[in-house]
């Protein structure tokens, strides 16, 4: 069993810590509000630091699960952070979704390091059931591995740093489109009096089916979006993979044009609302 600091008891990471102390870590949690560290703790055992750095002293890993690169910079490489504070021979594990440049900046700062972006939302951290794209050594990968069992379902090694990033981009780019394509279909469906829980049952087992249809056709079609994964985090994502398209040379027309789709959800206020409020900005 190992001595964890975990870094961010959001959304996603206090599960994922939830799930390290279930399976016997011992956890020393940090977050930026700290009330939500002590409530974590309260509910879960362990231990409160007062900065990344605290959090880190003598650890055999740290984990990350912030909001940005700044975020992920600030608890890293800034004042306080955990980089200067771990052992040498610590692996340093990253689920924020970020940029690959950082990525490949923390890996050349240490020696384990492993930059490991999540998809499966807020149910698949809940139930323990992520799928991780990782990017690092082979070392890295050995030293993280056994800690992210306790809440995947699949853990893939892509390449080296910046890897799993990347793999994370390919994610987002590929859900982009299939939202919208889902968006102008349940709206077809509508314009056309066709009965919507029908219309799923014929075509959700055949070539159009997707994660998206499954788990949000119905709740698109009642207008349900206060879950899930947030439209402000969907834009962020998307940010990166069109950075990283100017340098790569990828045609990324639809990621592009969703993206925008998505400045018009946001001003419709919908920032917090699941990536499926895409629908909201087409009329019925
Ligand atoms: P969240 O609920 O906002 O959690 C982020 C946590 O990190 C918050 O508790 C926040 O503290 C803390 N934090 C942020 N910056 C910090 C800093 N500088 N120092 C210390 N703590 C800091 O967000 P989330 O939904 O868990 O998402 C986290 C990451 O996972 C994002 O990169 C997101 O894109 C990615 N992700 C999310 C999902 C999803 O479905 N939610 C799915 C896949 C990937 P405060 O309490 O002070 O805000």
């Amino acid at each position: 069993m190992a001595d964890i600091a975990f870094i961010g008891t959001g959304i996603m990471g206090g599960p994922m810590a939830r799930h390290l102390a279930a399976a016997g870590h011992s956890l020393t949690v940090y977050n930026r509000t700290r009330a939500k560290a002590e409530a974590w703790v309260a509910a879960h055992g362990g231990a409160v630091a007062d900065s990344p750095a605290a959090a880190a002293t003598g650890k055999d890993a740290v984990i990350a699960c912030v909001g940005n690169d700044d975020d992920l910079a600030q608890v890293t490489l800034g004042t306080d952070g955990a980089f200067a504070a771990m052992r040498d021979d610590a692996v340093f594990i990253d689920h924020t979704t970020v940029s690959a440049d950082i990525a490949r900046r923390l890996a050349l700062a240490r020696t384990l390091v492993v930059d490991a972006p999540v998809s499966g939302g807020q149910a698949g951290a809940e139930n323990g059931k992520l799928s991780i794209m990782c990017g690092g050594t082979a070392a890295a990968m050995a030293a993280a591995e056994p800690l992210m069992a306790a809440y995947a379902l699949r853990i893939v090694h892509v390449g080296g740093p910046g890897a799993g990033q990347q793999t994370k981009m390919v994610n987002q780019i590929a859900i982009a489109g299939v939202l919208q394509g889902l968006s102008e279909a349940l709206r077809f469906a509508q314009a056309s009096d066709l009965d919507l829980d029908k219309v799923f049952e014929a075509i959700s087992g055949g070539a159009a089916q997707s994660w998206q249809m499954v788990n949000r056709w119905q709740t698109m079609s009642e207008d349900k979006f206060d879950f899930g994964f947030a439209v402000d985090w969907m834009r962020k994502d998307l940010g990166l993979a069109l950075d990283e398209a100017r340098k790569n040379g990828a045609s990324l027309p639809v990621a592009a044009m969703v993206d925008q789709y998505y400045a018009d959800v946001q001003k419709m206020g919908g920032n917090r609302q699941d990536t499926s409020s895409l629908v909201r900005r087409m009329p019925k």
